[in-house]
């Protein structure tokens, strides 16, 4: 099965048939000035001269309205960022409060409570013992930091030759040069390949591409001695294996058993490789578990946190790493240092977004809460899970994914424009239909959610 090709129309819409906006209402005039004045992320700009950006002036929990006051409910948290809702009065009143000190100093020389406030609490709920915390804007720069880090520390121990990185089979990291050089999904590479770094992509274990009756674990094994016998051969010139820990979100939220992180962190140290987890869509609970290593009761030797970090909030990404590769740099010498930064690194305001996210999480007991609504939805998504065109519906956590059998090439648009009527922001992978809600989730909002999604289903 190709994956790549079903993200072929990931990122086109059309016509949203039931808030009729005329040409002069607010939500028109929003449209036409978007299109006059930006470029839009991800997008074939002139798509929207048949199909219309959805203008949104406010958000609620988990519903965004739009300029005429029609309501949809983000179902996939816009982008996979919002843990607790739009306009969370605990995350605006903190921003607020940091507002009135100061929003902003840099961090190179100076540093600030919120920066150490958060980064003393990261220390605390990371897998395994990650000493120090390195501050970046978006989830490719934390990718970035993480190779070069990796990269610098076996040059600074000796070892100039590992300076090569492997990734898995549809993994995704990001779109900046080095995070997309690890990144295997074809339609964000193809076209900068001659930009790219080589990379290995070894098999992945996503349970779709076992052998007909091949249980989840086994196919992981499979997969992990494939890891295992490309890194016997190759260690020597490999600085580190990068993955997406359980869930390989852009590839269609591919899901896989456990155990290959497990393998995948023995086989590492085995060969002196690091471990990077990318868990910038994952960290957070998204997974059922805090974090998606602790789910195999491992410790990467890099962690990257972004997206639900600032609760969605705010840009804010992150790079923890052990005291090894810390006290490797930590020199007399200012060339021994790691020498990266970026303007807004450690920004107050998101730091102060992430403390607030993080007090929720803690004081909420949100991975407890979200294990019944997890259970709730699988229950009440059992109608769509026997659907006769739904395939492989799946369930890691707080997100959920099922294939849709059609010969539509233009399923992902039609699902979406489909979606809006439903009042649902669905926003397929090609044929993958994924839900990943915000965590305050009502069993209304899911009844809701899961009784649109049948209708689109049933009338696509
Ligand atoms: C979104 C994502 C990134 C990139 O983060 P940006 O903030 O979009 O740059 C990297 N890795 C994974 C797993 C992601 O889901």
């Amino acid at each position: 099965m190709r994956l790549h090709a079903f993200l072929a129309d990931f990122h086109t819409h059309k016509n949203m048939t039931n808030s009729d906006h005329t040409p002069s209402s607010p939500a028109s005039q929003l449209q036409h000035r978007s299109l006059a004045a930006v470029w839009h992320p991800c997008t074939q700009m002139k798509q929207h001269e048949t199909y219309p950006l959805v203008p949104v002036v406010r958000g609620k929990g988990a519903w965004l309205y739009d300029a005429d006051g029609n309501r949809y409910l983000d179902a996939i948290s816009s982008w996979w960022v919002n843990l607790f809702g739009h306009a969370n009065p605990v995350i605006n009143a903190a921003i607020r409060d940091q507002l009135e000190k100061i929003e902003h100093v840099m961090l190179a020389g100076f540093t600030h409570e919120p920066v150490v406030m958060l980064s003393e609490r990261l220390k605390r709920i990371a897998p395994g013992s990650l000493g120090h915390c390195f501050y970046a804007s978006d989830g490719a720069s934390a990718i970035e930091i993480a190779l070069k880090m990796s990269f610098h520390y076996w040059l600074l121990s000796g070892q100039p030759q590992k300076n090569g990185f492997i990734s898995l089979q549809n993994d995704y990291h990001g779109e900046t040069l080095g995070a997309l050089s690890v990144t295997d999904v074809a339609i964000f590479r193809e076209t900068y390949a001659p930009l790219l770094r080589p990379c290995t992509h070894v098999p992945t274990p996503d349970w779709r591409y076992a052998e007909a009756g091949e249980p989840a674990e086994a196919y992981a094994l499979r997969a992990a001695a494939a890891l295992e016998h490309y890194l016997a051969e190759h260690h020597a010139q490999t600085a580190a294996l990068i993955l997406e820990p359980l869930v390989q979100g852009a590839a269609g939220m591919g899901m896989y058993h456990p155990v290959y992180l497990q393998r995948a962190r023995e086989i590492c140290d085995r060969y002196q490789v690091h471990l990077i987890a990318d868990e910038i869509a994952v960290g957070f609970g998204r997974t059922g578990t805090l974090f998606a290593c602790n789910q195999a009761n491992i410790a990467p030797d890099f962690l990257c946190l972004s997206k639900g970090l600032s609760g969605g909030y705010l840009p804010l990404s992150v790079v923890m790493t052990t005291d090894k590769v810390f006290q490797a740099f930590y020199d007399d010498k200012t060339a021994r240092a790691f020498l990266h930064s970026h303007s807004h690194t450690g920004n107050a305001l998101a730091c102060r977004a992430a403390l607030a996210a993080l007090d929720m999480i803690e004081q909420d007991q949100v991975i407890t809460t979200n294990t019944r609504k997890t259970a709730y939805l699988n229950r009440i998504a059992a109608p769509l899970a026997a659907h006769p065109k739904v395939r492989n519906f799946r369930n890691c956590g707080m997100i959920w994914a099922f294939e849709v059998e059609t010969d539509d090439p233009d399923f992902a648009a039609q699902c979406f424009e489909a979606g809006l009527k439903q009042q649902l922001v669905l926003r397929p992978l090609g044929k993958t239909i994924y839900f990943m809600p915000p965590y305050i989730i009502s069993e209304q909002e899911m009844d809701l959610l899961v009784d649109g999604t049948l209708h689109v289903l049933n009338t696509l």
